[in-house]
């Protein structure tokens, strides 16, 4: 799993390709209390064992039951569900690339974004990652100014393909926006026009004059103002 936290004082914490924790997200921001941005892989695991994270097993029903629907598209038996996905996999000969010991987990992805009384920001991701991933595969989501940024004129926190996320450094160039003077709506639907139809993407964005979610698929969110 990967998580990241960053706040509007440009304090960061993140973990990448850290496994069996059942917060990914709250690892991350112990890191953002050490001198570093961010750890992976089994020293971002022993950290978390060091500070009181106990093992966790993250896998469930429905995930082991999504990962099997996955894998049987790859095999030319699937439903069709992860068509597209499998698309970048079909090509090549992926299962000499396939480099798991047992079974990759799959799990969903979180993100959020917070304004403070005081007017501060924060944002932050947690994922299983995508659908196919090699193990070692780190996404957007740790990766400051790509999944998430936070600075004063704003949050953003996104979700979707990690490697197109990444690519156009998406959550600093719609923060780039917000400093601009760019509302929050219409600095959200800019981010996602960036993107081809076929890429899933999604953006929460949180500035000065207010807050907006947008995506190009149905994707789960809230709004909580306290
Ligand atoms: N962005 C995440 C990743 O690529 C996945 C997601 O948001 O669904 O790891």
């Amino acid at each position: 799993m990967d998580a990241s936290i960053m706040t509007s004082d440009a304090r960061f914490g993140a973990v990448a390709c850290v496994q069996r924790v059942k917060n990914p997200i709250l690892v991350a921001s112990k890191v953002m209390e050490t001198p570093h941005l961010m750890l992976v892989g089994d020293g971002a695991t022993a950290f978390a064992r060091a500070t009181g994270f106990g093992d966790y097993d993250p896998m469930t029903e429905k995930a082991k039951d999504k990962h099997a629907r996955a894998m049987a598209e790859l095999r030319g038996q699937g439903d069709g569900d992860f068509a597209t996905d499998a698309a970048a996999w079909l090509h090549l000969d992926w299962r000499a690339l396939w480099n798991f010991n047992g079974e990759p987990p799959i799990k969903d992805t979180v993100g959020a974004v917070v304004r403070d009384s005081h007017g501060r920001f924060a944002a932050t991701a947690s994922t299983g990652g995508t659908v196919y991933m090699l193990r070692g595969r780190v996404g957007d989501s740790p990766l400051m100014g790509c999944g998430v940024y936070a600075g004063p004129a704003g949050a953003v926190a996104a979700t979707g393909v990690g490697e197109e996320i990444v690519r156009r450094f998406l959550a600093k160039t719609v923060y780039d926006w917000l400093e601009e003077g760019i509302p929050a709506a219409r600095a959200a639907q800019r981010g996602i026009a960036k993107f081809p139809e076929i890429v899933d993407v999604g953006l929460l964005v949180a500035s000065r004059d207010g807050q907006a979610i947008a995506s190009n698929r149905n994707m789960a969110s809230a709004l909580l103002v306290g």
